[in-house]
């Protein structure tokens, strides 16, 4: 028996425990997987809550991604003992995610933890800095290099962004960090920011095209705020654009694309395919210093995950929610 966060569904009811499940509660899938850390992502917050019809089958075990130590496997890439990282691939949505004792999950979801990378630090990054990784990879593919100009970072003190911001400032890049939260200032600069933005800057109703700005951008907030940032890019600029936390919507129009030549390049961490994973992964353990970690992570017992939820989803977390299974 193991525990596990176990959401379900009865009519239009949604209720969210924490029990034991045992490993013929699993779903099927080849490897067996001893979860040594997962974490709280805003999808996982989405889903606890109910906030967003993330979860597509009920009961479903949350947790987006996890890091563990493969029990059993028939999965010719892996087998037992082995270090194992998991992001995305539908789990936590569709199938058992990571905040449990143990998953059990198809083999071709996982890649190997990266040398000179614990499980602890897999997870301080998380789908959420894996996908800032991406987001950076993207400006590099398009030519955003620290002699372009500034880089702006939406949501600059959450998961997402404080680990963008990191990632930036250690390559040589000048970070304009956005954040709703002036009392985070310090934190972002610490991080490696070199100027803070108030978002409410970037809240207004946006113009068609307004001062060139920024090189590149990281954007986790979509809607107005994404819209704006799209109006501010230099000539040639590049947004890498991952998320909704500030909406679904997009009020832009041509004329930055038309005119400046920007490109708005989308980010995709659930579904990428393996290789780019561990290039993802390999630039994570060469680019950040790893013993920095720390100060963007908070950690979480199992147990406190299902109350912890819904200050996620009020953007009242900082950095990284780490949560220690076994
Ligand atoms: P967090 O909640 O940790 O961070 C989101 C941050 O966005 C908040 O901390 C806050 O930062 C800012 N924010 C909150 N509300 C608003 C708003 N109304 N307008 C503008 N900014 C806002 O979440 P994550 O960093 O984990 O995820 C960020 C987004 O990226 C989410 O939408 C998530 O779904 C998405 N995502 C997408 C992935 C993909 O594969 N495409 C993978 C992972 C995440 P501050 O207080 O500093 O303003």
């Amino acid at each position: 028996m193991t525990q596990a966060v176990v959401i379900d569904k009865t009519e239009d009811q949604q209720t969210v425990t924490l029990r034991d499940v045992s490993a013929a509660d699993l779903p099927e899938g080849n490897v067996l997987v001893d979860v040594a850390y997962s974490t709280l992502n805003y999808k996982d917050a989405l889903a606890i809550t109910g906030a967003s019809p993330v979860v597509r089958s009920f009961p479903m075990v949350p947790g987006i991604d996890f890091a563990g130590v493969v029990r059993d496997s028939s999965h010719a890439d892996f087998k037992a003992g082995d270090k194992v990282i998991l992001n995305g691939w539908g789990v936590g949505e569709k199938h058992w995610g990571g905040l449990s004792g143990q998953a059990r999950v198809s083999g071709d979801w996982l890649i190997p933890q990266p040398a000179g990378m614990t499980a602890r630090q897999a997870m301080v990054i998380g789908t959420a800095g894996y996908t800032a990784m991406l987001c950076v990879l993207a400006l590099e593919e398009h030519g955003v290099t620290p002699d372009s100009g500034e880089i702006v970072v939406t949501g600059a003190a959450g998961g997402v962004g404080s680990v963008a911001t990191m990632l930036l400032a250690a390559k040589g890049f000048q970070v304009a960090a956005v954040t709703g939260r002036a009392s985070e200032a310090d934190y972002l600069k610490s991080l490696g920011a070199s100027s803070i933005i108030d978002r409410e800057e970037l809240s207004g109703k946006p113009r068609p095209l307004a001062k060139e700005r920024w090189a590149g951008a990281v954007d986790v907030a979509g809607s107005v705020v994404l819209a704006n940032v799209i109006a501010s890019m230099k000539y040639g600029g590049c947004v890498a654009a991952c998320g909704l936390a500030a909406g679904m919507d997009l009020p832009t129009s041509v004329a930055p694309f038309i005119l400046r030549g920007v490109t708005l390049a989308g980010v995709d961490s659930v579904m990428a395919a393996k290789a780019k994973r561990i290039a993802a992964y390999d630039r994570l353990v060469s680019d950040l210093d790893l013993s920095k970690l720390d100060a963007i992570a908070t950690e979480l017992a199992l147990e406190d995950v299902i109350e912890t939820a819904p200050k996620f989803l009020s953007g009242a977390v900082r950095g990284r929610i780490v949560v220690p299974v076994n």
